[in-house]
């Protein structure tokens, strides 16, 4: 099990490279970006356990930021606050940001901070038993029903479908569905993908439960 991939938007490469050699010595994966928009533009490539967003970024800010992640997801953020942007953290806050580290901080401080708020996040265990849209499924039964109506799906559909409801509301790249239901060594391309959707989608009689995002991947409807 890795130890969370940490998406960190933050425009001074001096903070930046604070956060990322704190967040790598607990042994994260940290990707760095300067702007909202690149951050934004990354999300969806990767499998990204928590935000650490900085509020005064060139562009698009960082509450603009928070509140475009939390439109259509409730992926972890934390912000970063400069000591006299009181307001802006309150905002943060407000916009569903999980925590605050005002700035100066210590590597050690914001390592606490990301570790406690991944746990929280964590603390669920995984379902056995989901629900999404008129939609039911038993993993322990491997069994799904549409409004009480019993499917049959393949394993991998079944896995697929399992996936989507676990995560209602995340939009995910082909590239990290591929690497999440089939595995890393899979060979085949992620045409793999909008095949496996497409027979869900048809089985399932409920196109919109998985939507298109075009250019993008795919995602579950939220509830
Ligand atoms: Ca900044």
């Amino acid at each position: 099990m890795s130890a969370g991939v940490i998406l960190v938007i933050e425009d001074e490469q001096s903070i930046a490279n604070v956060v990322r050699i704190a967040l790598e010595r607990d042994g994260r994966r940290v990707i760095c970006v300067r702007t909202g928009e690149e951050g934004l533009a990354e999300l969806p490539r990767h499998r990204v356990d928590l935000v650490v967003l900085d509020i005064g970024l060139p562009g698009m800010d960082g509450l603009e930021v928070c509140r475009r992640i939390r439109a259509d997801s409730s992926l972890p953020i934390i912000m970063l606050t400069a000591r006299d942007e009181e307001a802006d953290r309150v905002a943060g806050l407000e916009l569903g940001a999980d925590d605050y580290v005002p700035k100066p901080f210590s590597p050690r401080e914001l390592a606490a901070r990301v570790k406690a708020v991944l746990r929280r996040g964590t603390a669920a265990p995984r379902a056995d038993e989901l629900a999404l849209a008129g939609v039911t499924l038993s993993r322990p039964r491997h069994e799904v029903h549409v409004g009480g109506r019993p499917i049959e799906l393949t394993a991998t559909e079944f896995e697929l479908l399992a996936f989507f409801m676990e995560n209602p509301g995340l939009l995910f790249s082909r590239e990290v569905l591929l690497d999440r239901v089939w595995g890393l060594d899979y060979p085949g391309g992620t045409r793999t993908v909008d095949q496996h959707v497409a027979q869900v989608r048809a089985k399932l009689g409920r196109p919109e439960l998985i939507e298109t995002v075009r250019g993008a991947g795919y995602k579950a409807v939220r509830q």
